[in-house]
Protein backbone atom coordinates (compact mmCIF):
# COMPACT_ATOMS: atom_id res chain seq x y z
CA UNK A 1 0.00 0.00 0.00
CA UNK A 2 0.97 3.54 -0.20
CA UNK A 3 1.56 3.41 3.42
CA UNK A 4 4.00 1.33 3.85
CA UNK A 5 5.96 3.05 0.66
CA UNK A 6 5.65 6.01 2.08
CA UNK A 7 7.29 5.36 5.40
CA UNK A 8 10.43 3.80 3.13
CA UNK A 9 11.32 7.33 2.33
CA UNK A 10 14.47 8.30 4.30
CA UNK A 11 14.62 11.13 6.37
CA UNK A 12 18.17 11.70 4.53
CA UNK A 13 16.56 12.15 1.26
CA UNK A 14 15.72 15.78 2.11
CA UNK A 15 19.13 16.41 3.06
CA UNK A 16 21.66 15.09 0.94
CA UNK A 17 22.64 16.71 -2.53
CA UNK A 18 25.03 13.65 -3.32
CA UNK A 19 22.44 12.88 -6.32
CA UNK A 20 22.03 16.74 -7.53
CA UNK A 21 22.07 17.00 -11.27
CA UNK A 22 24.37 19.06 -13.03
CA UNK A 23 25.47 16.58 -15.24
CA UNK A 24 22.98 18.05 -17.99
CA UNK A 25 24.95 19.66 -20.87
CA UNK A 26 24.18 23.19 -22.46
CA UNK A 27 22.93 21.91 -26.08
CA UNK A 28 20.48 18.95 -24.41
CA UNK A 29 18.73 21.82 -22.42
CA UNK A 30 18.31 24.21 -24.73
CA UNK A 31 16.75 21.33 -27.37
CA UNK A 32 14.89 20.65 -24.21
CA UNK A 33 13.51 23.97 -24.15
CA UNK A 34 12.86 24.08 -27.61
CA UNK A 35 11.25 20.83 -27.84
CA UNK A 36 8.86 22.40 -24.10
CA UNK A 37 7.92 25.55 -26.29
CA UNK A 38 4.96 26.12 -27.90
CA UNK A 39 4.84 29.42 -29.42
CA UNK A 40 6.34 33.03 -28.89
CA UNK A 41 7.24 34.01 -25.79
CA UNK A 42 6.45 37.37 -24.99
CA UNK A 43 9.58 38.81 -22.94
CA UNK A 44 8.96 41.52 -20.39
CA UNK A 45 12.79 41.77 -19.96
CA UNK A 46 14.24 45.47 -21.42
CA UNK A 47 16.65 44.69 -24.51
CA UNK A 48 19.50 47.45 -24.14
CA UNK A 49 20.67 48.31 -27.90
CA UNK A 50 24.78 49.46 -27.28
CA UNK A 51 25.30 51.35 -30.55
CA UNK A 52 28.65 51.09 -32.02
CA UNK A 53 27.95 54.09 -34.16
CA UNK A 54 25.71 57.05 -32.38
CA UNK A 55 25.39 58.43 -36.19
CA UNK A 56 23.48 55.31 -37.03
CA UNK A 57 20.14 55.32 -34.73
CA UNK A 58 18.88 52.04 -34.47
CA UNK A 59 14.67 52.03 -35.31
CA UNK A 60 12.52 49.35 -34.19
CA UNK A 61 9.15 48.33 -35.65
CA UNK A 62 6.24 47.84 -35.04
CA UNK A 63 4.75 45.58 -37.87
CA UNK A 64 6.12 43.51 -40.09
CA UNK A 65 4.86 45.67 -43.06
CA UNK A 66 7.53 48.14 -41.96
CA UNK A 67 9.91 45.95 -42.64
CA UNK A 68 9.90 45.45 -46.90
CA UNK A 69 10.33 41.68 -46.82
CA UNK A 70 9.72 39.91 -49.89
CA UNK A 71 5.78 39.65 -49.95
CA UNK A 72 6.77 35.58 -49.65
CA UNK A 73 7.94 35.90 -46.58
CA UNK A 74 5.48 38.33 -45.22
CA UNK A 75 2.20 36.30 -46.06
CA UNK A 76 4.61 33.32 -45.21
CA UNK A 77 5.29 34.68 -41.46
CA UNK A 78 1.21 35.44 -41.64
CA UNK A 79 0.09 31.63 -42.74
CA UNK A 80 2.08 30.75 -39.83
CA UNK A 81 -0.08 32.73 -37.25
CA UNK A 82 2.72 35.53 -36.43
CA UNK A 83 1.05 38.92 -35.98
CA UNK A 84 3.56 41.17 -34.81
CA UNK A 85 7.06 41.14 -34.25
CA UNK A 86 7.99 39.99 -30.98
CA UNK A 87 10.97 42.22 -29.30
CA UNK A 88 13.70 40.93 -30.53
CA UNK A 89 12.46 41.11 -34.02
CA UNK A 90 11.41 44.22 -33.80
CA UNK A 91 15.04 45.31 -32.83
CA UNK A 92 17.15 43.22 -34.29
CA UNK A 93 15.61 43.21 -37.95
CA UNK A 94 15.60 46.71 -39.55
CA UNK A 95 19.13 46.70 -38.73
CA UNK A 96 19.92 43.55 -39.93
CA UNK A 97 17.61 43.80 -43.26
CA UNK A 98 19.42 47.68 -43.70
CA UNK A 99 21.87 48.33 -46.16
CA UNK A 100 24.61 48.29 -45.89
CA UNK A 101 24.98 44.97 -43.77
CA UNK A 102 26.01 45.12 -40.20
CA UNK A 103 27.09 43.07 -38.12
CA UNK A 104 24.71 41.75 -34.81
CA UNK A 105 25.75 40.17 -31.96
CA UNK A 106 21.69 39.89 -29.89
CA UNK A 107 21.07 38.26 -27.07
CA UNK A 108 17.47 37.08 -26.23
CA UNK A 109 16.01 33.92 -24.21
CA UNK A 110 14.87 30.95 -25.71
CA UNK A 111 11.39 31.10 -27.35
CA UNK A 112 11.43 34.73 -27.97
CA UNK A 113 12.19 34.83 -32.19
CA UNK A 114 15.96 34.47 -32.77
CA UNK A 115 15.69 31.91 -35.47
CA UNK A 116 12.49 33.29 -37.22
CA UNK A 117 14.51 36.54 -36.69
CA UNK A 118 17.72 35.50 -38.66
CA UNK A 119 15.61 33.25 -41.03
CA UNK A 120 14.11 36.33 -42.43
CA UNK A 121 17.71 37.92 -42.85
CA UNK A 122 19.26 35.07 -44.63
CA UNK A 123 16.05 34.46 -46.66
CA UNK A 124 15.89 38.43 -47.61
CA UNK A 125 19.63 38.76 -48.58
CA UNK A 126 19.67 36.05 -50.78
CA UNK A 127 19.68 36.31 -54.87
CA UNK A 128 18.18 33.62 -56.50
CA UNK A 129 19.55 33.74 -59.62
CA UNK A 130 22.64 32.72 -58.71
CA UNK A 131 23.53 28.79 -57.85
CA UNK A 132 25.87 29.25 -55.16
CA UNK A 133 26.05 29.43 -50.83
CA UNK A 134 24.89 33.02 -49.72
CA UNK A 135 23.84 32.33 -46.70
CA UNK A 136 25.11 30.10 -43.38
CA UNK A 137 23.95 29.24 -40.53
CA UNK A 138 26.34 27.00 -37.96
CA UNK A 139 24.01 25.16 -35.02
CA UNK A 140 25.86 23.58 -32.10
CA UNK A 141 23.91 19.86 -32.59
CA UNK A 142 22.51 17.81 -34.96
CA UNK A 143 19.40 18.08 -33.62
CA UNK A 144 19.25 21.95 -33.26
CA UNK A 145 20.75 22.15 -36.52
CA UNK A 146 17.63 19.86 -38.05
CA UNK A 147 15.53 22.12 -36.06
CA UNK A 148 16.51 25.26 -37.90
CA UNK A 149 16.30 23.61 -40.60
CA UNK A 150 12.87 23.18 -40.51
CA UNK A 151 12.04 26.55 -39.34
CA UNK A 152 14.42 27.98 -42.40
CA UNK A 153 12.15 26.17 -44.54
CA UNK A 154 8.55 26.79 -43.54
CA UNK A 155 9.67 30.61 -43.38
CA UNK A 156 10.87 30.16 -47.12
CA UNK A 157 8.08 27.85 -48.03
CA UNK A 158 6.44 30.43 -50.71
CA UNK A 159 10.03 31.81 -51.58
CA UNK A 160 10.30 28.86 -54.06
CA UNK A 161 13.14 30.13 -56.01
CA UNK A 162 15.28 29.90 -52.42
CA UNK A 163 16.82 26.26 -52.23
CA UNK A 164 18.27 25.46 -48.55
CA UNK A 165 20.05 22.57 -47.65
CA UNK A 166 21.17 20.92 -44.13
CA UNK A 167 24.51 19.56 -43.57
CA UNK A 168 24.47 17.33 -40.49
CA UNK A 169 25.80 13.86 -40.13
CA UNK A 170 24.38 11.46 -42.40
CA UNK A 171 23.80 13.96 -45.48
CA UNK A 172 26.40 13.32 -48.22
CA UNK A 173 27.50 15.68 -50.67
CA UNK A 174 28.20 13.84 -54.15
CA UNK A 175 32.29 14.35 -54.85
CA UNK A 176 33.15 16.37 -57.39
CA UNK A 177 29.59 18.22 -57.29
CA UNK A 178 28.94 21.75 -55.76
CA UNK A 179 26.64 22.63 -53.13
CA UNK A 180 24.53 24.92 -55.01
CA UNK A 181 21.96 25.41 -52.76
CA UNK A 182 21.18 29.06 -51.52
CA UNK A 183 21.11 28.69 -47.82
CA UNK A 184 23.23 25.75 -45.59
CA UNK A 185 22.00 24.89 -42.10
CA UNK A 186 24.81 22.72 -40.49
CA UNK A 187 26.93 21.33 -37.88
CA UNK A 188 30.00 23.09 -37.78
CA UNK A 189 32.26 19.36 -38.06
CA UNK A 190 29.69 18.74 -41.22
CA UNK A 191 30.07 22.13 -42.98
CA UNK A 192 34.18 22.47 -42.17
CA UNK A 193 34.39 18.91 -44.03
CA UNK A 194 32.42 20.01 -46.95
CA UNK A 195 34.80 23.32 -47.41
CA UNK A 196 37.88 22.06 -46.57
CA UNK A 197 38.21 18.26 -47.21
CA UNK A 198 35.47 17.51 -49.33
CA UNK A 199 35.60 21.14 -51.11
CA UNK A 200 31.82 20.37 -52.59
CA UNK A 201 31.21 23.94 -50.51
CA UNK A 202 32.57 26.94 -51.43
CA UNK A 203 31.52 29.51 -48.97
CA UNK A 204 33.67 32.70 -51.17
CA UNK A 205 30.01 34.27 -52.27
CA UNK A 206 28.52 33.97 -48.75
CA UNK A 207 26.64 37.20 -47.71
CA UNK A 208 25.14 35.63 -44.43
CA UNK A 209 26.92 34.21 -41.83
CA UNK A 210 24.43 33.36 -38.57
CA UNK A 211 26.60 31.48 -35.60
CA UNK A 212 23.12 30.18 -34.16
CA UNK A 213 22.95 29.56 -29.54
CA UNK A 214 26.72 31.15 -29.43
CA UNK A 215 26.70 30.23 -25.92
CA UNK A 216 25.88 26.42 -26.38
CA UNK A 217 28.56 26.35 -29.22
CA UNK A 218 31.29 27.38 -27.63
CA UNK A 219 30.08 26.07 -24.30
CA UNK A 220 30.34 22.65 -26.61
CA UNK A 221 34.19 21.20 -27.13
CA UNK A 222 36.11 21.96 -30.37
CA UNK A 223 33.16 23.80 -31.74
CA UNK A 224 34.82 27.10 -31.13
CA UNK A 225 37.77 26.47 -32.96
CA UNK A 226 35.59 24.83 -35.77
CA UNK A 227 33.56 27.66 -35.96
CA UNK A 228 36.47 29.99 -36.10
CA UNK A 229 38.12 27.96 -38.96
CA UNK A 230 34.49 28.20 -40.74
CA UNK A 231 34.58 31.47 -40.41
CA UNK A 232 38.27 32.12 -41.86
CA UNK A 233 36.57 31.06 -45.24
CA UNK A 234 34.21 33.50 -45.34
CA UNK A 235 34.44 36.98 -48.16
CA UNK A 236 35.28 40.40 -45.12
CA UNK A 237 31.81 41.24 -46.80
CA UNK A 238 29.84 38.70 -45.32
CA UNK A 239 27.45 39.78 -42.43
CA UNK A 240 27.74 38.29 -39.25
CA UNK A 241 25.12 37.37 -36.76
CA UNK A 242 25.84 36.35 -33.75
CA UNK A 243 22.84 35.26 -31.07
CA UNK A 244 22.81 33.99 -27.96
CA UNK A 245 20.37 33.06 -24.79
CA UNK A 246 23.18 34.07 -22.20
CA UNK A 247 25.92 36.39 -22.35
CA UNK A 248 28.94 35.23 -20.19
CA UNK A 249 32.98 36.56 -20.26
CA UNK A 250 32.82 33.83 -22.72
CA UNK A 251 30.59 34.39 -25.11
CA UNK A 252 31.92 37.95 -25.01
CA UNK A 253 35.36 37.56 -25.72
CA UNK A 254 34.50 34.90 -28.42
CA UNK A 255 32.01 37.24 -30.07
CA UNK A 256 34.43 40.11 -29.93
CA UNK A 257 36.93 37.89 -31.79
CA UNK A 258 34.85 37.10 -34.99
CA UNK A 259 32.22 39.89 -35.37
CA UNK A 260 33.42 42.97 -36.13
CA UNK A 261 32.08 46.41 -35.10
CA UNK A 262 29.00 44.94 -34.05
CA UNK A 263 25.48 46.24 -33.13
CA UNK A 264 24.52 44.83 -29.83
CA UNK A 265 21.24 43.59 -28.31
CA UNK A 266 21.22 42.35 -24.88
CA UNK A 267 19.05 41.37 -22.32
CA UNK A 268 18.89 43.48 -19.43
CA UNK A 269 19.33 41.66 -16.44
CA UNK A 270 16.40 42.54 -14.51
CA UNK A 271 16.17 41.08 -11.13
CA UNK A 272 13.61 37.99 -11.60
CA UNK A 273 10.34 39.14 -9.72
CA UNK A 274 8.32 36.35 -7.65
CA UNK A 275 5.16 38.79 -7.13
CA UNK A 276 3.27 37.17 -9.48
CA UNK A 277 3.52 33.75 -7.96
CA UNK A 278 1.79 32.98 -5.17
CA UNK A 279 3.66 30.72 -2.80
CA UNK A 280 2.20 28.49 0.21
CA UNK A 281 3.44 26.08 2.49
CA UNK A 282 1.59 22.82 4.26
CA UNK A 283 2.66 21.79 7.24
CA UNK A 284 3.03 17.78 8.50
CA UNK A 285 4.89 15.47 10.39
CA UNK A 286 6.68 12.59 8.85
CA UNK A 287 6.37 10.62 5.36
CA UNK A 288 2.91 9.40 5.70
CA UNK A 289 1.57 12.71 6.03
CA UNK A 290 3.85 13.96 3.61
CA UNK A 291 2.57 11.88 1.12
CA UNK A 292 -1.04 12.41 1.77
CA UNK A 293 -0.29 16.35 1.20
CA UNK A 294 0.95 15.21 -1.83
CA UNK A 295 -2.28 13.28 -2.91
CA UNK A 296 -4.20 16.07 -1.58
CA UNK A 297 -2.49 18.29 -3.75
CA UNK A 298 -2.71 15.91 -6.82
CA UNK A 299 -6.33 16.64 -6.93
CA UNK A 300 -6.33 20.30 -7.56
CA UNK A 301 -7.72 20.89 -10.88
CA UNK A 302 -4.45 22.88 -12.44
CA UNK A 303 -3.66 23.27 -15.77
CA UNK A 304 -0.02 21.32 -15.20
CA UNK A 305 1.87 21.09 -12.07
CA UNK A 306 5.92 19.84 -11.22
CA UNK A 307 6.97 18.09 -8.08
CA UNK A 308 10.63 18.65 -7.15
CA UNK A 309 12.23 16.21 -5.25
CA UNK A 310 15.87 16.49 -3.92
CA UNK A 311 17.12 13.31 -5.16
CA UNK A 312 16.57 11.10 -8.11
CA UNK A 313 15.80 8.32 -5.46
CA UNK A 314 13.07 10.16 -4.01
CA UNK A 315 11.51 11.49 -6.88
CA UNK A 316 11.55 7.59 -7.92
CA UNK A 317 10.02 6.40 -5.00
CA UNK A 318 7.21 9.99 -5.18
CA UNK A 319 5.92 8.80 -8.49
CA UNK A 320 5.98 4.76 -7.56
CA UNK A 321 3.67 5.64 -4.84
CA UNK A 322 1.24 8.36 -6.87
CA UNK A 323 1.36 5.40 -9.96
CA UNK A 324 0.46 2.91 -6.97
CA UNK A 325 -2.13 4.41 -5.74
CA UNK A 326 -3.60 5.03 -9.48
CA UNK A 327 -2.53 8.26 -10.36
CA UNK A 328 -0.82 9.36 -13.61
CA UNK A 329 2.41 11.13 -13.63
CA UNK A 330 5.41 11.50 -15.36
CA UNK A 331 8.81 10.96 -14.02
CA UNK A 332 12.11 13.22 -15.01
CA UNK A 333 15.57 12.61 -13.43
CA UNK A 334 19.10 12.22 -15.15
CA UNK A 335 18.67 8.87 -15.11
CA UNK A 336 17.01 9.33 -18.52
CA UNK A 337 18.71 9.63 -21.88
CA UNK A 338 18.63 12.44 -23.56
CA UNK A 339 15.93 10.83 -26.18
CA UNK A 340 13.90 9.72 -23.12
CA UNK A 341 13.53 13.06 -21.37
CA UNK A 342 12.15 14.82 -24.59
CA UNK A 343 10.04 11.87 -25.00
CA UNK A 344 8.84 12.81 -21.46
CA UNK A 345 9.23 15.98 -22.30
CA UNK A 346 7.38 16.31 -24.95
CA UNK A 347 4.11 14.61 -23.50
CA UNK A 348 4.16 16.92 -21.00
CA UNK A 349 3.64 20.03 -22.82
CA UNK A 350 1.31 18.37 -25.12
CA UNK A 351 -0.45 17.88 -22.19
CA UNK A 352 -1.14 13.83 -22.25
CA UNK A 353 0.87 14.21 -18.47
CA UNK A 354 -0.30 16.62 -16.20
CA UNK A 355 2.20 16.66 -13.57
CA UNK A 356 5.26 15.97 -13.49
CA UNK A 357 7.71 14.57 -10.83
CA UNK A 358 11.45 15.29 -11.13
CA UNK A 359 15.01 16.60 -9.92
CA UNK A 360 16.82 19.97 -9.71
CA UNK A 361 17.53 18.62 -13.32
CA UNK A 362 14.82 20.31 -14.51
CA UNK A 363 14.91 23.92 -12.02
CA UNK A 364 16.54 26.11 -14.34
CA UNK A 365 16.12 27.53 -17.64
CA UNK A 366 13.01 24.94 -18.82
CA UNK A 367 10.21 27.17 -20.31
CA UNK A 368 6.58 25.01 -19.89
CA UNK A 369 4.33 27.98 -20.32
CA UNK A 370 1.23 25.56 -19.08
CA UNK A 371 2.74 24.98 -15.52
CA UNK A 372 0.81 26.57 -12.65
CA UNK A 373 1.60 24.72 -10.12
CA UNK A 374 4.96 23.91 -8.64
CA UNK A 375 5.18 21.53 -5.42
CA UNK A 376 8.83 21.10 -3.43
CA UNK A 377 8.10 17.84 -2.27
CA UNK A 378 11.67 18.46 -0.78
CA UNK A 379 12.79 21.47 0.08
CA UNK A 380 15.96 23.02 -1.83
CA UNK A 381 19.12 22.61 0.50
CA UNK A 382 22.32 23.78 -0.06
CA UNK A 383 24.64 20.19 -1.28
CA UNK A 384 26.14 19.23 2.83
CA UNK A 385 24.19 21.62 4.75
CA UNK A 386 21.00 22.25 6.33
CA UNK A 387 20.49 25.60 4.93
CA UNK A 388 17.98 26.39 2.31
CA UNK A 389 19.11 26.91 -1.63
CA UNK A 390 17.62 30.08 -1.80
CA UNK A 391 18.87 30.51 -5.63
CA UNK A 392 17.26 26.56 -6.57
CA UNK A 393 13.95 27.41 -4.57
CA UNK A 394 13.96 30.57 -7.02
CA UNK A 395 14.54 28.91 -10.20
CA UNK A 396 11.92 25.79 -8.83
CA UNK A 397 9.24 28.29 -8.75
CA UNK A 398 10.02 30.05 -11.62
CA UNK A 399 8.91 27.12 -13.67
CA UNK A 400 5.21 28.52 -13.50
CA UNK A 401 4.37 31.91 -13.48
CA UNK A 402 6.31 32.85 -16.48
CA UNK A 403 6.53 35.75 -18.36
CA UNK A 404 4.06 37.46 -16.02
CA UNK A 405 2.07 35.10 -15.73
CA UNK A 406 -0.06 33.45 -12.50
CA UNK A 407 1.60 30.44 -11.05
CA UNK A 408 1.20 28.52 -7.45
CA UNK A 409 4.01 27.35 -5.63
CA UNK A 410 3.26 25.31 -3.02
CA UNK A 411 5.82 23.89 -0.33
CA UNK A 412 5.49 20.70 1.52
CA UNK A 413 6.87 20.96 5.26
CA UNK A 414 7.41 18.54 7.22
CA UNK A 415 8.49 19.11 10.52
CA UNK A 416 10.59 22.12 12.46
CA UNK A 417 13.63 21.57 10.40
CA UNK A 418 11.82 22.31 7.30
CA UNK A 419 9.87 25.07 8.52
CA UNK A 420 13.25 26.54 9.44
CA UNK A 421 14.21 26.38 5.83
CA UNK A 422 11.01 28.24 4.96
CA UNK A 423 11.60 31.20 7.49
CA UNK A 424 15.30 31.77 5.95
CA UNK A 425 13.51 31.52 2.21
CA UNK A 426 11.37 34.45 3.58
CA UNK A 427 13.74 36.61 5.01
CA UNK A 428 16.07 35.66 2.10
CA UNK A 429 13.37 37.34 -0.53
CA UNK A 430 12.26 39.55 2.01
CA UNK A 431 8.52 37.71 1.53
CA UNK A 432 5.61 35.82 3.80
CA UNK A 433 5.02 32.64 2.80
CA UNK A 434 1.60 31.78 4.07
CA UNK A 435 -0.04 28.30 5.66
CA UNK A 436 -2.43 27.14 3.05
CA UNK A 437 -5.61 26.97 3.81
CA UNK A 438 -6.96 23.48 2.85
CA UNK A 439 -10.56 25.10 2.85
CA UNK A 440 -9.22 27.48 0.24
CA UNK A 441 -8.29 25.04 -2.12
CA UNK A 442 -9.82 26.10 -4.90
CA UNK A 443 -7.62 29.85 -4.91
CA UNK A 444 -5.45 28.22 -6.91
CA UNK A 445 -6.25 28.26 -10.64
P1 LIG B 1 14.24 31.23 -30.43
O1 LIG B 1 15.08 31.01 -31.63
O2 LIG B 1 14.52 32.54 -29.74
O3 LIG B 1 14.28 30.09 -29.47
P2 LIG B 1 12.01 30.94 -32.27
O4 LIG B 1 12.35 31.85 -33.37
O5 LIG B 1 12.23 29.47 -32.52
O6 LIG B 1 12.71 31.37 -30.90
O7 LIG B 1 10.47 31.20 -31.90
C1 LIG B 1 9.79 30.46 -30.93
C2 LIG B 1 8.42 30.04 -31.45
O8 LIG B 1 7.62 31.17 -31.66
C3 LIG B 1 8.49 29.29 -32.77
O9 LIG B 1 7.49 28.29 -32.73
C4 LIG B 1 8.15 30.36 -33.79
O10 LIG B 1 7.54 29.81 -34.92
C5 LIG B 1 7.23 31.27 -33.02
N1 LIG B 1 7.38 32.68 -33.37
C6 LIG B 1 8.51 33.34 -33.70
N2 LIG B 1 8.27 34.63 -33.93
C7 LIG B 1 6.94 34.82 -33.74
C8 LIG B 1 6.06 35.96 -33.83
N3 LIG B 1 6.51 37.17 -34.14
N4 LIG B 1 4.75 35.76 -33.56
C9 LIG B 1 4.29 34.53 -33.23
N5 LIG B 1 5.05 33.42 -33.13
C10 LIG B 1 6.37 33.56 -33.38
Amino acid sequence: SSNSLASAVPDSSKSTGDESEVNITAAELSLMRKAMRKGIIESKNKLEILRQDPNNPLYSVKDFESLNLRKELLQSIYNMGFKLPSKIQETALPTLLADPPTNMIAQSQSGTGKTAAFSLAMLSRIDPSRKCCQALCLSPTFELALQTYEQVKHIGKLCTDITIRVAVKGETAPRGERINEHIVIGTPGKVLYWVTKYKCLDLRQCKVFVLDEADVMIATQGHQDTSVRIHKQLPSTCQMMLFSATYDDEVVAFAEAIIPNPVTIRLRRDEETLENIRQMYVECHGSDEKYEAIANIYTIPVGSSMFFCQTKYAANLLASQLRADGHQVALLTGDLTPDERLRVLNCYRRGEERALICTNVLARGIDVETVSLVVNYDLPVLHGTNRADCDTYLHRIGRTGRFGKTGNAINIVDGQEDLKLIREIESHFGIKIPKLDYNNMDEIE
